[in-house]
């Protein structure tokens, strides 16, 4: 019998744990995994974190060391991205020409940044944060300078401002929405968040989108759309992210805004699976097509995409999770919610110890915890039971959530 030859098209955390997972499961077939980057697959979180603050080494971040892929027969191929899907020869071509056959294939391509149209969004010293190359060159402009400009109030944003600031930087952050995260938090809870970094020495310009970069040879001004200027020695811009899902045009494969996938993580093509950043699954709380950017669902829709692969019938179903460092908070957000009526807080929000949940009638939708993790791990497994405390249970701190969360 031929061996079965399962193609990871992505060498992100998604394509490192599927990789992983068929292994596990005792999968014997060939397993290729396509990289586009020059890097083995390394762990993105730290890069406005930890990477940015210290001198971390960038082999620090590497999910596996380089050994794990022979040890573990797996190809993995850096450096070659895929160009085109053709489901009907099963078929992944690459951008030098090569083709790999699959029995099975992955589509774990990630996300991309979103890039500014604006003028100057070329010069030199405009950054953007996605990978270890732009990682490495926005810690050497920061070794060197004291002020940055970032542009985007996102949780990228909002990590690369504490990170800056942790070196001593000037840093002023222009958003154009009231306050910072308020499309995923509201505002009030967004504001609470602007308190934190103007605490911490940030300077904040919301409701300020951006006009143009300035500068002779290299970025100087920030321009914003109300005409004010913003000096900088570096600009860092994180608004966003699209799916990298632009390789499957002409694939025939169904793609909304990220790859459409069941609760099987199955494209719409025979052997194809998608899963990760670019991927758009059922989300059973509140019956909607959802695609995140966490980490979280990353690894585990990557390792439950392989088991799919190997035959296993387990549905994918679970509650989003997602955490952000800034100073000395960890912010911890449970559930999705794209609207909401009502917000309830438990705890402190002056001692910087809380949580908000996010409820649509008497629904429990998102919970976001301060340096709270009981309460997030709690809320997540309220919503995941499809249990709804009452406004004054979760308002109350008597109330134990996690007994709630048990049935109890
Ligand atoms: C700076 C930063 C900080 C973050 N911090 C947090 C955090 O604190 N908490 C949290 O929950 N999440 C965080 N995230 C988000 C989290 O890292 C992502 O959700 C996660 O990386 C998604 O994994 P993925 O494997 O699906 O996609 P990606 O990590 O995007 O990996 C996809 C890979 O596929 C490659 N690729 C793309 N197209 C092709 C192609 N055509 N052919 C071959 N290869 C291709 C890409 O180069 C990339 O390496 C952060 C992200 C960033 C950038």
């Amino acid at each position: 019998v031929a061996r079965r030859t399962f193609v990871v098209v992505g060498g992100g955390l998604c394509g490192q744990r599927a990789v992983e997972t068929l292994r596990e499961e005792g999968f014997d077939g060939r397993v290729v995994l396509l990289a586009e980057e020059d890097e083995p697959p390394y762990d993105r979180p730290p890069l406005s974190k930890e990477f940015l603050q210290s001198d971390l080494p960038p082999e620090e971040v590497r999910l596996r060391p380089s050994g794990w892929y022979r040890e573990n027969d797996v190809e993995l191929r850096t450096g070659e991205a895929a160009v085109a899907l053709d489901p009907h020869r099963r078929e992944v071509r690459l951008q030098g020409g090569g083709r790999v056959r699959y029995d099975a294939c992955l589509i774990a391509t990630g996300s991309r940044v979103r890039r500014l149209r604006v003028p100057g969004a070329d010069l030199p010293g405009v950054h953007y944060l996605r990978t270890l190359d732009d990682a490495a060159r926005i810690r050497a402009d920061a070794q060197r300078a004291r002020r940055v400009a970032v542009v985007g109030a996102g949780f990228v944003g909002a990590e690369v401002a504490a990170s800056c600031r942790r070196r001593g930087m000037e840093v002023t952050l222009i958003e154009p929405l009231p306050a910072p995260l308020a499309r995923t938090l509201g505002e009030d809870l967004g504001g609470i968040l602007a308190e934190i970094h103007r605490e911490h020495g940030v300077e904040l310009h919301m409701g300020e989108a951006v006009a143009a970069f300035r500068g002779g040879g290299r970025v100087e001004q920030v321009v914003g759309g109300s005409g004010r200027t913003y000096d900088c020695d570096f600009a860092v811009v994180g608004v966003g992210v699209v799916p990298a899902a632009e390789w499957l045009d002409g694939s025939g494969l169904r793609v909304e805004d990220g790859v459409v996938v069941d609760r099987l993580c199955r494209t719409s093509a025979d052997g194809v699976y998608a899963a990760g950043d670019v991927a758009r699954w059922p989300y059973r709380p509140t019956g909607e097509a959802l695609r995140v950017e966490h980490w979280d669902n990353a690894g585990a829709q990557g390792a439950a995409a392989a088991r799919a692969m190997l035959g296993a019938e387990v549905p994918y179903d679970p509650v989003p999770y997602f955490w952000s460092d800034q100073y000395d908070l960890r912010l911890q957000h449970v559930g999705h919610a794209s609207r909401w009526d009502r917000v309830v807080r438990r705890g402190d929000t002056a001692g910087r110890s809380f949580s908000a949940f996010y409820m649509e009638g008497d629904r429990l939708l998102a919970a976001l915890c301060v340096n709270r993790a009981r309460d997030a791990m709690a809320a997540r497994r309220l919503i995941g039971a499809g249990i709804h405390p009452s406004p004054d249970q979760l308002a109350d701190e008597a109330v134990d959530l996690r007994r709630l969360a048990r049935g109890s």
